[in-house]
């Protein structure tokens, strides 16, 4: 607890140096010789403040530009540690061209424990994108990550995981862009490449105009080889997951040429399964909900998955599957509301 208060002072002052002096990614990365640079982007918005941290690492020789993103949810912890993982193993004699890190995206978020939204004026950072120069700060995180970082990127991956709420399985996802096939099949590689179990694509219907939303379906608009893992559970840290995404990323950025001096390690030894379907059942009411099922079982059309009741334990209604499938989330904890996502089940259409 102490720490974590320091920690904050110390960084309130790079945070008023950086406003002073702030340099662009493009300069960093232009810069001659192999480093690691920590940097702060300061965000004001009327009275609020927050800042982005952003570490760069250039190798010696030249290679992609390899951007991870954790945190853009701040109380999804299994990404976060990972990262933190990573950023105390790399070294950037083992990079070949330049990883942009992101360690949290969301800071506030993460510091005041707040589920989806940050704090300050309560936005979903991940569907803020592409953001606004000037307006809140998580327009303003949005609008930094669409500019900066993204536009620098050769290859672009988020990486997400269920928050507080959410009970999933870990998979990982691109969008299944036809008119950019190329990058379409460099981020399908990627993810083989990572050896997560479950591979899932998501259809791209995203017009040049429309509203991007999410970071890498952002990415994925700009012509961004882009892909998400999504990995943890229930607002806690697992071991077992945090393994698993930082296994993959280095086996990612082996693919990618990105890494060097690393033997690859499988994060699973079965074969991969292709998902390129999902159902999303939305919570009918609001109300208590119950369900013996947890991410990763497998379930049949009409089968009953769980039910809803009120507060005086009156069984409201069952909720039943659609489709034949694998529970890739559910709703673990039992408060439930109108609209949103209860589970999404994924399966596959040749
Ligand atoms: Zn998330």
């Amino acid at each position: 607890m102490t720490n974590l208060i320091s920690k904050a002072v110390v960084l309130s002052v790079f945070v008023s140096f950086s406003m002073m002096k702030s340099q662009s990614i493009k300069e960093i990365l232009n810069q001659n010789g192999s480093f690691r640079k920590d940097t702060i982007f300061s965000i004001k918005s009327e009275s609020k403040e927050t800042y982005l941290p952003v570490t760069i690492v250039k190798g010696k020789e030249k290679g992609p530009v390899f951007t991870i993103v954790a945190g853009i949810h701040g109380y999804e912890y299994p990404p976060i540690i990972a990262v933190q993982e990573l950023l105390k193993e790399i070294q950037p004699e083992n990079i070949k061209g330049s990883l942009i890190i992101i360690p949290i995206a969301n800071v506030e978020s993460f510091q005041k424990r707040t589920p989806f939204i940050n704090p300050l004026d309560q936005k979903n950072l991940n569907t803020a994108f592409p953001g606004l120069s000037n307006g809140t700060p998580t327009d303003q995180i949005a609008h930094l990550i669409t500019k900066e970082i993204i536009p620098n990127s050769t290859i672009f991956l988020d990486i997400h995981g269920g928050d507080a709420s959410e009970d999933l399985l870990p998979f990982v996802c691109y969008y299944n862009r036809k008119d950019a096939a190329e990058n379409t099949k460099k981020a399908h590689e990627l993810s083989i490449k990572s050896r997560i179990k479950y591979v899932v694509s998501y259809p791209y219907t995203l017009k040049s105009t429309d509203q991007s939303k999410y970071a890498f379906k952002e990415a994925t608009q700009q012509g961004i080889t882009a892909l998400s893992i999504e990995a943890g559970k229930l607002g806690t840290v697992q071991k077992e997951n945090v393994d698993l995404i930082k296994t993959a990323i280095y086996n990612m950025l082996e693919h990618s040429g990105n890494y060097i001096m690393r033997k690859s390690k499988a994060v699973t030894k079965k074969a991969t399964v292709l998902l390129n379907q999902q159902d999303y059942i939305r919570v009918p009411e609001n109300g208590i909900f119950y369900s013996n099922l947890k991410s990763g079982d497998k379930v049949k059309k009409n089968q009953i998955l769980g039910y809803i009741t009120d507060e005086f334990g009156n069984k409201k209604q069952d909720i039943v599957s659609q489709t034949d499938g694998i529970i890739l989330y559910k709703v673990g904890t039992p408060p439930v509301n109108k609209g949103e996502t209860l589970f999404c089940i994924g399966y596959n259409e040749l």
